[in-house]
């Protein structure tokens, strides 16, 4: 057993038993208003953990999202992680507007999930903290305004920062470059102790199959057993192509969370399975059903997308908002596959 972890056993207990929901807010969404909004709804609703921006005003928001919630009776806290990047991903990033090349044709605003941009009296607006990083909208401007960037934080001044903020559940994102994981870990190895929680999620848009298992195998070798694996498909995907009842993880594509995870699966390592990335309320059925034995979900873009439209006015809509988080908090079933 890891003893890092020690006070999360409830959480623990929910990957054991397969019940373990996670929301993402996303590693690069810094609109606090959203994320406390986003974070109220979902702590009623019984996530487990709330994965968040590695930002001191995001923490804040969250918290105070967390505080409101459990004023309620029957209302458990939910555990704050933060997300890292060892190496390169494509988790963080923001959109970047070259405003001499803005004609205004408003393509941008129609398709971007998180209302980032507005036109206004012949103004082009960009409210960069409601950014998440998708990347869609650099694909509808015609005139290549729009750009990605990496927000490039420094994996250890991050940790720090989140430990004094009092943040121990952490996840790292590994990205593809094994030296430098491996470089970056033995920098941070003395904070690392000091978490209660450690994730590391794996995604499949940057490694091969053969890389996926070896990622999995050096997580488990740098951090140890009773760590989760965030299996991830199409990272940020959810909010797009996720429109219709059949999640996309059903189609057992190759760019898939469900895939990532049976590789891993295939590993035997001590660790917790959870898939991400294209997730909706038919995942955690759908990868028990193909026989991949996962330990929890993790919904991001989709969640956010379904709640959207309640977030405005969510005195008036709390009922409602609560009841589609929870549908998808109760997804996880925790019904075993046999294998
Ligand atoms: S479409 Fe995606 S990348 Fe573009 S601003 Fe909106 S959230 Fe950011
Ligand atoms: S799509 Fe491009 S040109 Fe059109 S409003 Fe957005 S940034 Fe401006």
């Amino acid at each position: 057993m890891n003893p890092m972890i020690n006070t999360t056993s409830h959480v623990i207990k929910d990957l054991e038993q397969q019940r373990f929901f996670k929301l993402v807010c996303g590693a690069s969404l810094t609109d606090v208003e959203m994320i406390e909004r986003l974070t109220f709804i979902f702590t009623l609703a019984g996530a487990h953990v709330i994965d968040l921006a590695p930002s001191a005003d995001v923490i804040f928001a969250a918290r105070r999202g967390v505080e409101k919630a459990i004023e309620l009776p029957e209302t458990s806290k939910p555990l704050l992680m933060a997300s890292i990047q060892l190496d390169k991903d494509p988790h963080f990033r923001k959109a970047e507007v070259d405003y001499n090349l803005c004609d205004l044709c408003s393509a941008c605003v129609k398709v971007c999930p998180t209302e980032a941009f507005k036109i206004e009296n012949k103004k082009f607006i960009y409210s960069i903290e409601k950014c998440y990083g998708c990347g869609i909208c650099p694909q509808y401007c015609h005139v290549n305004a729009l750009s990605m960037v990496d927000t490039k934080p420094s994996p250890k001044e991050t940790l720090t920062e989140m430990i004094s903020l009092g943040v121990k559940s952490i996840e790292f994102h590994f990205g593809k470059n094994f030296q430098k994981v491996e470089e970056i870990w033995t920098d941070v190895r003395d904070l690392v102790k000091k978490l209660d929680l450690i994730s590391f999620s794996i995604g499949s848009d940057l490694l091969s199959d053969e890389d996926i298992k070896k990622a999995a195998d050096l997580c488990y070798r740098l951090a140890g057993s009773r760590i989760i694996l965030q299996c991830d498909g199409t990272p940020m995907s959810g909010g797009f192509h996720n429109n219709s009842k059949k999640s996309k993880i059903g189609n057992n594509s190759n760019n898939s969370s469900l895939h990532v995870a049976r590789i891993i699966q295939e590993e035997k390592l001590p660790v917790y399975l959870q898939i991400s990335g294209g997730t909706d309320e038919n995942s955690f059925t759908e990868a028990i059903d193909s026989g991949v034995n996962i330990n929890g979900v993790a919904i991001g873009s989709y969640a956010r997308k379904l709640l959207m439209p309640y977030l405005t006015d969510l005195e008036e809509n709390l009922n409602e908002a609560v009841m589609i988080a929870k549908t998808l908090v109760d997804s996880v079933s925790g019904i075993s596959c046999k294998i």
